[in-house]
């Protein structure tokens, strides 16, 4: 079937939905107004299980096949996949895990036979698209006939038109291939960073891949990928089910587990149990085989399952050592790390990634969704659609306070996946200041008159103390509704304040795009006037610690350093009248030189206090 067999006479405008092909589970998403959404039908699963039985000449596809898979093994077909544009010489290994029969055809090719017949791998993935499709056209209320289609970044030429035929047998125009590494990268916006490099550790149902991607201009280049092709959570639920048998043989020692009604069983309960342990410390199962009289109930903790899952997520970070060291790169050197797939929601599986990387994980998308909607957003924007909608779960505009002189520092920056939390010290700048005024803006420029304020709170009752000396930490806060929560704590006296926002108020996603077009088409003159006025309270208070330490400074500096200091005083003062901000701070530094011995010699506090400031450039609010 093409786009014409469709038979409406007019056009509607039209749509290209994102479809990730899975190994274990596929999936549509699109993007509506309000954003980036997976594909369900009403009240239904996005998620389709790539699994198909055959049954009186057609197919049953997804969730029941699935449950059909132990009780119907000789006719149910899964992991198609693997064996996607591969030929029977490539497939030695795979075919030794798969049950189900797969033999050569003509010209190397392989075809799965099941139920008497004999299907191509496009044919059968294919019957995975037609279903995935009509659940998306279910959802949407209309036709679909172009889809973007995902594949591993490992897949080769032959992989990728095996995929490409699958989607035309289906009756889809498959629009363009993306790999899926990409997918998640754009799923999370990363592609309009512009540059840097990212990772994506997927961690799927059977395969593991790690990818390290480049980026240049909005272009994901895939730098190297590694992984394992027979790694993930079906092999954590064998752990699980093996752990379960021990427990069962060790109470009923002649009981028969390895029926295909008692693997099944043992493999369902098993990947209950594994979720449930994704959000809780421990969880109780119940094992029931009433033919053998067995009922038993136990509970399973996390602790039990990361012992036995531990070697297998230490081989996902041999490979990500492995691809880095292929790139010639550290770990250090990754800006972003993106977490994709079923299994890497396990609380092990992040901690250690974690670890490895050094850095917070991209996880606030669902990431057995993101590759579909980062395809569904590829789709989008083929089909003439703008990038105008706000990911729901990132930070649309950055969040900062005022400092001196009407300066915007940010704390959070935009598109900061959420929940997240960012503290930073600031100090007092007059001297025993008891009080702070807590500022909250949101925006992307770098003077607080032109952002938007979002609420203010003061921190009260601070001890007298010279001016620089206070620690106040200020807290920012948003939590997975998009609420802000801001807390100020004096660190030496313990004095704190705290207020609650919601940051994305009343704003819509236009009033968004505006402010982001204003921020970068201001920012080189924003950046200057920010910096002339940051420097010029940095002269004030370097001219102040100067005049406190000047008794000391009579005493260890020779009359020649002091009228040369003077001297470059004058200059600074000068030049801070000018608009140059270059040639003050090239002014200030001079001076910062000329100084710095009566830094270290003074014994002064509240002038080492403020030339304190001046050398360490902390900020003021
Ligand atoms: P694939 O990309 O291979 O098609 P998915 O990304 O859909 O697979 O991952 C499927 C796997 O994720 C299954 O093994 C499933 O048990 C596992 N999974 C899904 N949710 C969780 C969870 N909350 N905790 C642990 N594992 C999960
Ligand atoms: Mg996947």
């Amino acid at each position: 079937m093409t786009d014409g067999d469709r038979g409406t006479g007019k056009r509607e405008n039209e749509i290209i939905i994102g479809i990730d092909l899975g190994t274990t589970n596929s999936l549509a998403a699109t993007v509506f107004e309000h954003g980036p959404e997976a594909l369900h039908p009403p009240g239904g699963n996005a998620i389709v299980p790539s699994v198909l039985t055959r049954r009186d000449g057609g197919w049953i596809v997804g969730e029941e096949a699935r449950e059909l898979r132990t009780l119907e093994p000789e006719n149910t077909v899964f992991s198609v996949k693997r064996l996607m544009g591969r030929d029977e010489a490539d497939l030695k290994e795979a075919l030794k895990h798969l049950p189900f029969s797969v033999r050569a055809a003509q010209r190397g090719l392989v075809k799965v036979h099941v139920g008497g017949e004999a299907f191509t791998p496009q044919e059968i993935s294919a019957e995975i698209l037609k279903f995935v499709r009509a659940r998306a056209e279910e959802a949407l209320g209309r036709p679909v006939a172009k889809a973007v289609i995902t594949v591993p970044a490992y897949f080769d030429d032959a992989q990728r038109q095996a995929t490409r035929d699958a989607g035309r047998i289906a009756g889809l125009e498959v629009v363009r291939i993306i790999n899926e590494p990409t997918a998640a990268a754009i799923a999370y916006g990363l592609d309009q960073k512009q540059t840097g490099l990212v990772a994506v550790y997927d961690l799927g149902g059977g395969t593991f891949d790690i990818s390290l991607l480049q980026l240049s201009g909005v272009v994901f280049k895939v730098l190297s990928t590694h992984g394992d092709t027979h790694l993930g959570g079906d092999d954590f639920d064998m752990l699980v089910a093996g752990e379960l048998k021990r427990r069962l043989l060790e109470s009923h020692p002649k009981a028969e587990l390895d029926s295909p009604l008692a693997s099944q069983l043992l493999r369902k309960t098993a990947e209950l149990i594994k979720i449930d342990l994704s959000h809780a410390p421990d969880t109780q199962y119940t094992l029931e085989l009433p033919a053998q009289g067995i009922a038993e109930s136990g509970t399973f903790t996390a602790e039990t399952l990361e012992t036995l899952i531990s070697p297998l997520v230490e081989r996902t970070l041999v490979s990500c050592r492995e691809v880095l060291r292929a790139a010639g790169k550290q770990p250090g050197d990754i800006e972003e790390v993106v977490m994709v797939g079923g299994s890497s929601r396990m609380p092990l599986v992040r901690k250690k990634v974690g670890e490895f990387f050094g850095r917070p994980l991209n996880i606030a998308i669902n990431p057995d969704e993101v590759v579909a909607i980062g395809a569904g957003i590829q789709g989008h924007l083929l089909a003439g659609g703008r990038r105008d909608f706000v990911l729901l779960d990132v930070i649309p505009l950055s969040l900062g306070i005022e400092t001196l002189g009407g300066t915007f520092s940010k704390l959070i920056t935009a598109n900061t996946t959420i929940p997240a939390e960012v503290d930073e010290r600031f100090t007092t700048y007059v001297e025993n200041q008891t009080g702070v005024d807590i500022n909250i803006y949101q925006g992307e420029r770098e003077f607080v008159k032109d952002c938007r304020n979002l609420g203010r709170f003061r921190l009260k009752g601070i001890p007298p103390m010279p001016a620089g000396l206070p620690h106040v930490k200020v807290t920012f806060h948003v939590d997975t509704n998009g609420i802000l929560s801001v807390s100020a704590v004096e660190e030496r006296s313990g004095t704190q304040a705290a207020i609650e926002v919601i940051p994305s108020h009343g704003l819509t996603n236009a009033e968004i795009e505006t402010i982001m077009d204003q921020a970068v088409e201001h920012a080189i003159e924003d950046l200057n006037h920010r910096q002339l006025v940051e420097f010029r309270n940095m002269a004030n208070a370097v001219f102040r610690g100067i005049k406190l330490a000047w008794s000391d400074a009579e005493a260890i500096m020779s009359a020649g350093q002091l009228k040369e200091i003077q001297a470059q005083m004058d200059v600074v003062r000068e030049q801070a009248k000018g608009n140059d901000s270059v040639a003050l701070k090239k002014e200030m530094d001079l001076l910062g030189d000329m100084t710095r011995p009566l830094a270290d010699a003074i014994i002064s506090k509240a002038a080492l206090a403020e030339l304190r400031n001046f050398y360490d450039e902390t900020q003021h609010p």
